[in-house]
């Protein structure tokens, strides 16, 4: 895999605003946030898709669910509730291809998430 833009985050090639960081996973905001709080928790592992997981990649998944609770608690949303949500594929709407949660935070989120264009289709 050549990597994404996601990899040149990761290796300091081009600018982002992160938030968090350790061995195994780095958070960072979102450049084009759909809340008062939007951060993308990645692992620094190259996984395209959620189907390219593999089970030794059990415990790195999990712990980037770690990592959004930690967010939110240090961050003060935790009570106030978020959303985390990792999109897969075209119909999901994934546009990089290197796993990553959204945490989307701040304000009451919808749900269903759909979009108009979603619904006539
Ligand atoms: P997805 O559509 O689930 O693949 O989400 C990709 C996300 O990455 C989008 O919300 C983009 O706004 C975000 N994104 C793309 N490039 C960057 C970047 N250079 N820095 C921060 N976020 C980015």
């Amino acid at each position: 895999m050549s990597g994404t833009i996601f990899t040149k985050i990761i290796n300091r090639e081009i600018p982002s605003d992160i938030v968090y960081e350790d061995d195994v996973s780095l958070a960072f905001k979102d450049i084009n946030p759909q809340a008062p709080v939007h951060l993308l928790i990645i692992p620094k592992k190259e996984i395209a898709t959620i189907n390219d997981i593999e089970e030794g990649d059990s415990e790195l998944v999990g712990h980037l669910y770690w990592v959004a609770g930690k967010l939110a608690r240090d961050m003060g949303f935790a009570d106030d509730g978020y959303r985390v949500v990792m999109n897969c594929g075209e119909n999901a709407g994934q546009t990089v291809f290197h796993i990553h949660l959204h945490l989307l935070a701040g304000k009451p989120l919808g749900w269903p998430p759909y979009t108009d264009r979603m619904k006539k289709a």
